[in-house]
């Protein structure tokens, strides 16, 4: 570069010596510099307009104007430039046309949307599955488009770490898992996976639950029926029939409540219990609930108390509620040795209501509270042998919160006794009508 530059320089010195002389052959010198100076800014001038056309000009052809010495090597670093330019912005387009390939090959609906809803990109399973259309929807608030009300709560509230299930708004027989990302300038990214064999595999699998429960019940009852009466006359029996007919009786009413427990568990789940607004009376029902608890420790002698701080209702479905919170009392009794403490509070506050069953009992050690819910889960299989449980107690008590909004919270350690807490929302409670007299 230093050596082009002093080419250039030495060139016009040239020029202009020439010039010089040229002048002082004619007793002119300085007019033959000045001539030389003003062809020099002519021939600049010149150049520099050459430039500024082809610049400004997007038509104008590939290649820059032709040209000698420092405009001549101008022109050429500009072209270099300007392929070198034209080279990435290809490779980017290359790229880009890629990623939109293989989002349209995908079989989940992709869609982008801005900070708003206002749709910018969507691939070819998002048109499939919501029905969305290239020409028409371009820029369409996908809240006109996905209209129920679940997803624009679930797009409104920013809180994505659990996916969202609804039904295709175009066709309704297919079940889709939306999860939202955010990206970019608080953009949206949002994936549509058809789940609709999943949950119909649920379905048949809680629907099969079902049937074969209820199917079980009949010769259940007639077995159990049948095994009381023998138990009734075990005076009669030879004595080595005594221990058998005492044993199968315990099992088969054993067997009775797993059965009831998963009845009521795949109603509550299939949502057979439709929940109704009712109202239901906290106070009444932990009572009544607390009285049974005493009947059921019997000799264990706990002390329960109940203590209710807020005298609103509850709205719920009241048989869900009963089946939940007894779960929650009678384990606190199962697993809370003679003569210890049993609290059940209600009470109220900013976030809501709020159950809690607390016990000075035996206490689970936090790695299982995790998966207590689950079905059949068990802290500590070879201590739960007496208890008489089902193991389907706390897997009733989750679906009975999910079906209210609510959630379950466990705090526990071992030898510590345990706490479990139903949450509700505020908006669940409602306020008590004064009971108008003549009933
Ligand atoms: P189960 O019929 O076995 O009681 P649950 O679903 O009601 O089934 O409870 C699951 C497991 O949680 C129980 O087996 C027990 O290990 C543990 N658990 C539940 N409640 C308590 C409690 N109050 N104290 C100690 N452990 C409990």
């Amino acid at each position: 570069m230093q050596h082009n530059w002093s080419r250039y320089l030495r060139l016009i010195l040239v020029g202009l010596a020439c010039t010089t002389l040229i002048g002082l052959f004619f007793g002119q010198p300085l007019l033959g510099l000045l001539l030389g100076l003003v062809v020099y800014l002519w021939w600049t001038l010149v150049q520099a307009r050459r430039l500024h056309q082809w610049l400004a000009n997007p038509g104008a052809p590939d290649e820059p104007p032709q040209s000698v010495g420092l405009w001549g090597d101008i022109f050429d670093n500009l072209h270099k430039v300007h392929r070198a330019h034209l080279l990435t912005q290809d490779r980017l387009r290359a790229q880009i046309n890629r990623v939109q390939e293989s989002t349209n090959a995908m079989r989940d609906g992709v869609i982008m949307t801005d900070a708003r809803g206002a749709m910018e990109w969507w691939n070819g399973s998002a048109e499939y599955l919501l029905g969305f259309k290239t020409d028409k929807d371009r820029g369409q608030y996908i809240h006109n488009l996905i209209r129920t009300p679940a997803f624009k709560a679930y797009f409104d509230a920013r809180d994505y770490r659990d996916p969202l299930d609804i039904n295709s708004p175009a066709k309704p027989h297919i079940h889709l898992q939306i999860q939202i990302s955010l990206f970019g300038d608080d953009d949206r990214l949002i994936v549509a996976k058809d789940v609709t064999r999943l949950y119909q595999l649920e379905q048949m699998r809680r629907d099969f639950v079902g049937n074969v429960s209820h199917e079980m019940r009949t010769p259940l009852t007639v077995i159990s029926g049948y095994l009381e009466t023998l138990v009734d006359h075990a005076d009669e029996l030879p004595p080595k029939w005594r221990r058998a007919i005492n044993t199968m009786a315990a099992q088969s009413s054993r067997m009775e409540a797993l059965i009831t427990d998963l009845i009521l568990l795949s109603k509550i789940e299939t949502g057979e219990h439709t929940l109704d607004d009712s109202l239901t009376d906290v106070d009444a029902l932990l009572t009544q609930i607390c009285h049974d608890a005493r009947a059921l420790s019997g000799d264990k002698m706990h002390q329960i108390t109940v203590q209710v701080n807020d005298q609103r209702l509850l709205k719920g479905d009241e048989s869900q509620l009963r089946s939940a919170f007894s779960n929650l009392i009678f384990n606190a009794v199962k697993y809370t040795p003679a003569n210890g403490s049993i609290n059940v509070s209600w009470s109220t506050n900013r976030d809501g209501a709020h159950l809690s069953v607390k016990d000075s009992g035996i206490g689970i050690d936090p790695i299982h509270i995790p998966r207590l819910t689950e079905r059949f889960y068990r802290a500590d299989p070879s201590r739960h042998k007496d208890t008489g449980g089902t193991g389907l107690g706390l897997a009733i008590v989750k679906h009975v919160l999910l079906n209210h909004d609510g959630n379950l919270e466990i705090k526990s350690s071992i030898g510590e006794g345990s706490e479990f807490i139903c949450h509700f929302p505020r908006e669940r409670l409602a306020e008590r009508i004064p009971e108008t007299s003549g009933h």
